[in-house]
């Protein structure tokens, strides 16, 4: 039997954490949550998440920041971090990479295929689902 997998979700918006828990948690996933960076360095002393979903734009410290930061840490840095970047900005994806974020899902969600995706990034693929795309 598979264990739960847990998830550490970073957001500053509120409708979108919503959304993704929703999603999340209708798959059995257990979901935890970060506001903020501070907040996300606080869920990480006491939990190991098996997957962590990073949102780019939020104030104070930026998700390419907070990345770049978390795989410098033991412990932490093997953990898969997925940004969540606007599909329009074709540069941000790049520069996701670039910070160390192992791969990437494109905003706005699409609802139809999100949980395929967090299942391919969970199996330890990396970069974009599909892959042959
Ligand atoms: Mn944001």
């Amino acid at each position: 039997m598979n264990e739960t997998k847990k998830i550490l979700h970073i957001e500053d918006n509120f409708e979108n954490r919503i959304l993704v828990r929703r999603l999340l948690q209708a798959a059995d996933y257990d979901v935890i949550e970060a506001e903020n960076a501070f907040q996300a360095i606080s869920q990480l002393r006491s939990n190991r998440p098996d997957l962590i979903l990073m949102d780019i734009n939020m104030p104070d410290v930026d998700g390419y920041t907070l990345t770049a930061k978390l795989k410098t840490v033991p412990g932490i840095k093997q953990i898969p971090i997925i940004a969540i970047t606007a599909n329009a900005m074709r540069g941000d994806r790049e520069k996701s990479l670039r910070a160390g974020c192992d791969g990437y899902i494109e905003k706005p969600i699409n609802i139809d295929t999100f949980l395929d995706e967090i299942h391919y990034f969970l199996e330890g693929n990396i970069g974009k689902y599909p892959a042959n795309n």
